[in-house]
């Protein structure tokens, strides 16, 4: 059965380069960055040169990238240091739609004691950032909101609530695990202090992270131990892994533009043929400010878990808008905060692209998503229901 792969934000296909590009590393290239002897200080070199290449992607410095083991590590980091360094102030500030890395750490930091304020979005998922600007306060050590929705593929103005972040003196983090690659981003000119991104979600392994950290911000590392990174990271360097993110910050650098552009044309005919085709079908997120590979649409009366499980039949990999908890079917967090009405909210399921789609992977989903959703509804009584109320 032919695979057809529309789950790239939970994570990507490695790039053939980059698999490449590592594998010496598992092989005779086998030695320790940190040795004093040149096997291993070629290691130490090759990373550099990773190392300039992921800062090229953002627009930062390479003493600006500090190399972690995933993007949860990275966010952890963030929060940890501008905490441990602002010891004066107790009060954090994010949004009610980050992914569990950024937002399971910060309903842990109300449990012992720090005050958070989790902004709300509205039914498009956006922030009202005068209500950001109203949290933030000199008692704000940390501000976090995420670059762009895993989920729904909001982009946030990152930028805006960086600077009023820097007006109050709290330390600013984005996670931009979602967006890194998809969308141009340069660190120079910005208020961003400190960003978080992951290898596998930009064609990079599993296993490898980034936390960038402007130069002048104050920062105590998580990880404490060997000399790795500075000091700011300890732990024997994940060699292979950080090569490949090297070669894969440089392919996301030349896909940005046209093959970025052809990634969202391939998105805009999907989630507009689906449309079309089904009725009681909506996109969940601001249209305007979105990713260009991600899509969330909700099938009113279905459940995203049969779904996912009848695509599952043909082949077709996507991915609900809802976890299941403790047996329960919760719908995400992230469409419980836009509002998302509890018919859609559970309905819901993503589709995430990436530049290895193609018109025949959205040609096999408009053909065979109308006839999952009819089938599934058939079963629906509620569907039934409303259908009779539409007629009667
Ligand atoms: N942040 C966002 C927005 C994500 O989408 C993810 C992964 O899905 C993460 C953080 C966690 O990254 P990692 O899997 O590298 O820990």
């Amino acid at each position: 059965m032919r695979v057809v792969y529309l789950d790239n934000n939970a994570t990507t296909r490695v790039a053939p380069e980059v698999v490449e590009a590592m594998t010496p590393y598992f092989g005779e290239r086998y030695g320790n960055p940190s040795s004093m002897h040149s096997f291993g200080g070629q290691v130490g070199k090759v990373i550099e040169e990773a190392r300039a290449r992921m800062a090229d992607l953002i627009g930062a410095d390479p003493g600006e990238i500090i190399f972690t083991s995933c993007g949860t590590e990275a966010d952890s980091t963030a929060l940890y240091a501008a905490l441990g360094t602002h010891p004066d102030r107790s009060h954090v500030v994010t949004t009610r739609v980050e992914h569990p890395a950024v937002f399971g750490l910060a309903q842990h930091l109300e449990k012992e004691g720090y005050a958070v304020t989790f902004l709300p979005v509205d039914r498009q998922g956006r922030l009202d950032l005068d209500q950001a600007a109203e949290a933030i306060t000199d008692q704000t050590a940390i501000v976090s909101v995420m670059w762009a929705n895993n989920e729904t593929g909001v982009i946030f103005d990152v930028e805006q609530i960086a600077r009023m972040a820097k007006a109050k003196g709290a330390v600013f983090h984005t996670d931009a695990v979602q967006a890194v690659g998809k969308i141009p981003i340069n660190l120079r000119d910005s208020a961003i202090d400190m960003l978080s991104l992951s290898g596998h979600k930009l064609h990079a392994p599993k296993g490898v992270g980034v936390l960038y950290v402007r130069k002048g911000t104050k920062f105590t590392p998580f990880l404490r131990g060997g000399h790795q990174e500075r000091g700011r990271r300890a732990g024997t360097e994940n060699v292979a892994s950080i090569i490949g993110l090297g070669v894969a910050s440089r392919l996301a650098a030349e896909r940005l533009g046209e093959e970025n552009a052809r990634v969202a044309a391939l998105r805009d005919r999907l989630e507009k043929g689906l449309i079309e085709r089904i009725p009681a079908a909506y996109v969940n997120g601001d249209p305007e400010n979105r990713l260009p590979n991600t899509t969330s649409i909700s099938f009113e009366f279905v459940e995203g878990e049969a779904i996912l499980l009848f695509l599952n039949e043909t082949g077709i990999c996507a991915s609900s808008g809802s976890a299941c908890t403790s047996g329960s079917l919760e719908p995400s967090h992230v469409l419980r905060a836009m509002g998302v009405p509890f018919t859609c909210a559970h309905g819901s399921i993503r589709l995430s692209l990436s530049v290895y789609n193609t018109d025949r992977d959205v040609d096999t989903v408009l053909e065979v998503m109308p006839d999952v959703i009819a089938r599934l509804r058939a079963m629906s009584p509620f569907w039934a229901e409303r259908s009779e109320g539409r007629s009667g």
